[in-house]
């Protein structure tokens, strides 16, 4: 994707996005389409059961979240409800399912209070006038306008971060990298609800502190700088995953190539498989040598030697 890129991201104009970027795009809305993980507040555009979600969400581990949100509409299943409730009552169901600190119940509450009284009983729509509520800061203002109204921006959290770093090489590279710029112009237009849902997925399932590119079949792998240079740093990852992962990286990608191709040459390989590849580097001969002989080792590629060349194929 290197070639793709244009200027830098000082400018400020987020072009350190491939030049093919709608089919970047794309690719992670089929891939987050064909399966996802399936939270029950993924199925509603009601904003005040994603606000519910979103506040729970805050401290609490998602799988743990789905039980307390399904009990907590059953107990307020709207605004209204929730407005009319005793403010005991919320505060000792929070603390019942250890939901963390009891002034997100009494935020709750009265947000609840104040869209029943000042917006007559509906949620406002935009960022700007969510975060009026009461506890509803920024990000989760922002969530709820995208998943409710389809009409937030896009979701730049640790997680949103840690992909575009790793898979943007001007971002992995920039000394102050302007992430929001790059996430809200790879956002596709009008489109916050899937796509926050999409890229949020990604990094929760693909691209976690150790990615797991390969098992979860990333649809940016023939994009992404990490994938590509082995590098899977990250503002929240400073050091290397771990040698090992990133080599069972490697291994994989190979068998995979060798899958698509009846047999190839080293070098040629050793190019596809990272892009700073050089024969006689660091990451060159050499090292892809030492992959493929494990991976002899182990039963799945077989070597041959000949002519000034070695060519690997699946066994
Ligand atoms: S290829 Fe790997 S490192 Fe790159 S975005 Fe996908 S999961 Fe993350």
């Amino acid at each position: 994707m290197t070639d793709g890129h244009a200027s830098s991201l000082e400018t400020g104009d987020a072009t350190a996005l491939p030049e093919d970027v709608d089919d970047v795009r794309d690719a992670l809305v089929s891939w987050y389409e064909a399966d996802h993980r399936d939270f029950p507040w993924r199925r509603t555009d009601d904003p005040y059961e994603i606000l519910v979600s979103e506040v729970m969400s805050q401290q609490t581990q998602l799988g743990r979240v789905v039980e307390a949100w399904e009990d907590f509409l059953d107990e307020w299943p709207t605004a209204a409800d929730l407005a009319a409730a005793d403010r005991s009552d919320v505060v000792s169901f929070w603390s019942g399912h250890s939901l963390g600190y009891n002034n997100r119940a009494k935020y709750l509450h009265e947000a609840a209070r104040q869209v029943i009284e000042e917006y007559d009983g509906e949620f406002p729509r935009s960022p700007d006038e969510l975060s009026e509520l009461m506890g509803v800061g920024p990000y989760t203002a922002n969530a709820v306008a995208s998943f409710a109204f389809n009409n937030g921006d896009a979701v730049v959290d640790t997680n949103v971060k840690r992909v575009l770093h790793r898979a943007f090489a001007e971002i992995h590279n920039a000394d102050d990298p302007d992430y929001e710029t790059v996430a809200n112009t790879l956002m596709p237009t009008g489109e916050s609800r899937i796509w926050n849902n999409a890229i949020m997925e990604l990094g929760g399932v693909a691209c976690g502190k150790k990615p797991r590119c390969d098992e979860a079949s990333c649809p940016w792998r023939e994009w992404c700088h990490a994938y590509q240079t082995g590098d899977f740093t990250a503002p929240d990852v400073p050091t290397q995953p771990s040698f090992e992962g990133s080599r069972r990286q490697f291994r994989g990608r190979i068998v995979r190539l060798l899958g698509e191709h009846d047999e190839m040459d080293l070098d040629t390989l050793g190019h596809r498989i990272r892009v700073d590849y050089t024969p006689d580097g660091e990451h060159g001969r050499e090292w892809l040598r030492g992959l493929l002989s494990d991976l002899a080792d182990d039963g799945l590629v077989q070597i041959e030697e000949g002519n000034d060349q070695t060519i690997a194929r699946l066994q």
